[in-house]
């Protein structure tokens, strides 16, 4: 509230643009508002017929959610749940105003089958038959399957059986899944490829370091608890990023590595912290296996070459193993961001052997987190929908897990390992792979990510789309089924916190004929003849899971619906926020494994093979710089800089930032490139693109790095103005990129 001459108004402080004010559009202000003077825009004017409970499918975090549905079977409004566990009455722009495509005009309404070229609409018998004749003829290593990270564990579950049982071929993943690394040496050294901990114990952590990763745009309310206690003063935290992120305006010491050495620089801290005596060695007597190999691992690791090789300051090195190892229950979140390729295995081992060493793992507050993105990556990593293991976090090469899985489900199980997803359309372009089942959409088809996507499915003989809107991939398909969205299904999705939550039936658009990926699969199967799909729906699949899956035994659909927090709210005659209202039975979800520990703690007494297995790490090089770009630009972005005051137009009826870009360089770059303070300059990265703006010069700034800091608001403001149905889901991350810069 601001008064102004005599008025109480509502708005910013300086009465400025909200793309201006630092604000995230998390939407938390309509939320507490108890008179409706603050409201979405959309909908303004809807009062909802019924409201439901059930899960935003934006990203891992999984937060609960209180949607109202008009009369219509529109999704109109979506409230977080003010006491649920994974999100505490929290959101982002994301969960709050991301809804809006269920809705949507442009769905597509009945199936298709590709005749004399064209797509055209047919019966789903005939979809169904299409598709089942012309994925028989292609089985085998000439099949692959890609998922999506809004699939539901049962249909991931499926999609990985379909791809194994009714295709015989292992080439199976998930879209979001493009970095593994991040959790396969969580699971080289703990058993499993997750966390450790639970998003909001992360508020009574002593000290959280955050490396490599954008958790204000990916994964936000994880941000929520870190952000409180810094600025309650309990909590120290230490970021580690080349690029200038939200975070960084939180951190008591913010680390800038030279792009893709953060391994190195995780490095040098273990090491620092072993020879400054700050391991925990009762700990890692009792607990772990591996010490004396890893402490010889750490040899090259030494202050002045880590210094050398990441660009940072050995004193900075020094106080962040300080910070973390001698501080109370530290977290360690990471993203690996800027790593690249096989190194994200180096740097998820040296996290948990950073964890290890400190005794910061199995303990409330301390722990590690991966922060990969979308909705049911987790569930992905569970169900075994990637080429690397099979459900319940065995490894493919496992021979025995190969086994009892052939023999649960009545084929054996092949053995062919693909090395990734990228690697998949990779091959696809080669002619390897044939015939493709896709289900969904996904930035990461769009962005670069893995590859020339699009290029991979024109080389394909056959190809079924599942998606609920058309695309370039239901273009290019010869079957495409129309696809219920998150909001139409039943299903359980997990978090990143390994809260196995009930996904439920918001609202249905009885005018488009749609089904589940669920659904379609176990149709496709079962025209194949293919056994073991014949599930009556997603708790049936989901009893399956808990059979298979040895983490999610206990976990049925009708014991998620019974976990539950009843809250009595006392009835007012004040208005209420729509939040308080609306909490009454929160629906809490299952962390797995169930019943294991009261507050969601991995590993408190033993790990998933009784010690924790230390990796040998090695050292990683900064890779060979190409001379035609030979700068890395590490792009971030803030709500605000303060002293920076944006110009914003208004275009129609939207607002709009303008400024101008700063390029920050270390002055040895700058002088390389001929440009001083001031100077106007061009940056271009290796996929063409180009920015114009000033230069700074900056210490801070690592030799061989451009650092490029724009403002959420641009962002907020091109996704507001996007004509996409779901622009969400075509958010790109933001990588560190080649580049050069050159005067203009
Ligand atoms: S940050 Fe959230 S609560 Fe604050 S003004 Fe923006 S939308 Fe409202
Ligand atoms: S933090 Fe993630 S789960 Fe929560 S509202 Fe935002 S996108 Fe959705």
């Amino acid at each position: 509230m601001t008064e102004r001459a005599g008025q109480v108004l509502v708005g910013t402080v300086m009465g400025d643009s909200l793309l201006e004010s630092g604000c995230e559009f998390c939407g938390a202000c309509i939320d507490v508002c108890p008179v409706g003077a603050l409201t979405e825009t959309a909908y303004k004017w809807e009062r909802p017929a019924r409201v439901e409970q059930s899960v935003c499918a934006e990203c891992p975090v999984g937060c609960t959610m209180t949607y109202e549905v008009n009369h219509w079977e529109r999704v109109v409004r979506a409230v977080p749940e003010l006491n649920a566990p994974s999100n505490m009455g929290q959101a982002c722009f994301k969960g709050k105003f991301g809804f809006e495509y269920v809705n949507d005009k442009r769905r597509i309404r009945k199936p298709l089958v590709r005749r004399d070229g064209e797509l055209q609409e047919a019966s789903w018998d005939e979809a169904i038959a299409a598709a089942a004749e012309g994925l028989a003829q292609r089985k085998g290593s000439a099949f692959a399957l890609m998922a999506n990270p809004r699939n539901t564990n049962e249909e991931l579950y499926a999609a990985q059986k379909f791809a194994r049982v009714a295709m015989g071929s292992n080439a199976v993943d998930v879209a979001s899944n493009d970095r593994p690394g991040i959790v396969e040496g969580l699971q080289d050294t703990f058993g499993y490829f997750a966390g450790t901990m639970t998003t909001w114990e992360l508020a009574d952590s002593a000290a959280v370091m955050v490396v490599s990763a954008n958790l204000t745009e990916e994964q936000n309310v994880v941000g929520v608890p870190i952000k409180r206690a810094v600025r309650a003063g309990t909590q120290q935290l230490i970021v580690i990023d080349s690029r200038e992120v939200e975070l960084t305006r939180y951190a008591s010491l913010w680390l800038r590595p030279y792009p893709g050495t953060d391994p190195v620089l995780l490095g040098g801290l273990l090491r620092c912290i072993v020879d400054s005596g700050l391991a925990d060695m009762e700990f890692v007597n009792e607990r772990a296996e591996g010490w004396d190999e890893l402490v010889a691992c750490l040899a090259p690791f030494t202050l002045e070459a880590v210094a050398a090789e990441t660009g940072v300051p050995a004193e900075q090195i020094e106080q962040a193993a300080r910070i973390y190892a001698g501080s109370g229950p530290a977290a360690l979140l990471f993203g690996g961001d800027s790593s690249i390729g096989g190194t994200r295995r180096t740097l998820s081992r040296m996290v948990a052997a950073l964890a290890v060493a400190t005794g910061n793992v199995g303990k409330h507050g301390a722990g590690v987190l991966p922060l990969y993105q979308g909705a049911n990556a987790q569930g992905g990593f569970d169900m075994g929908t990637w080429a690397a293991s099979l459900p319940g976090h065995h490894l493919l090469d496992e021979a025995d897990a190969r086994e009892r899985f052939g023999a649960l489900w009545g084929v054996p199980v092949p053995d062919e390992r693909n090395p990734g997803n990228r690697s998949l359309f990779a091959r696809a372009r080669e002619g390897g792979i044939k015939a493709m089942v896709m289900l969904g959409d996904h930035v990461h088809y769009e962005d670069g990510t893995l590859g020339d996507v699009m290029g991979a499915l024109d080389a394909l003989e056959f190809l079924v789309a599942t998606s609920a809107f058309p695309s370039e991939i239901t273009e290019r398909a010869h079957v495409v089924f129309p696809a219920e969205v998150w909001a139409e299904k039943t299903g359980t999705y997990t978090n990143i916190e390994r809260r196995v939550q009930p996904l439920r039936k918001v609202a249905k658009n009885k005018r488009i004929d749609s089904r589940s990926d669920l659904e379609v699969l176990c149709a496709v199967a079962g025209a194949m003849g293919a056994q073991g799909f014949s599930w009556n729906g997603p708790a049936q699949a989901l009893d399956e899971i808990a059979q298979v899956v040895p983490e999610y035994a206990g976990i049925s659909w009708e014991r998620l619906l019974r976990e539950r927090l009843d809250i009595v709210t006392t009835p007012s005659d004040e208005p209420q926020p729509t939040q308080v209202m609306y909490t009454g039975n929160v629906l809490t979800g299952l962390q797995w494994p169930v019943g294991v520990s009261d507050d969601g703690e991995l590993f408190v007494d033993r790990f998933r093979h009784g010690k924790a297995r230390l990796q040998p790490v090695a050292w990683h090089s900064r890779p060979e710089v190409d001379p035609q770009f030979p700068l890395m630009l590490a792009h971030g972005r803030v709500l605000l800089e303060p002293g920076r005051k944006p110009n914003v137009t208004v275009v129609g009826k939207r607002n709009r930032i303008e400024r101008e870009e700063r390029f920050v360089l270390n002055p040895a770059d700058a002088a390389a490139a001929r440009l001083g303070e001031g100077d106007a300059a061009s940056v271009t990265t290796a996929d063409g693109a180009e920015r114009r703006g000033v230069v700074v010069l900056s210490d801070a700034v690592p030799a061989g790095v451009v650092s490029l800091t724009t403002l959420f608001g641009e962002l907020a403001a091109e996704v507001d103005s996007s004509d996409r149905p779901d622009p969400m889901n075509h958010i790109a991350r933001l990588n560190a990129a080649p580049a050069r810069i050159a005067p203009v």
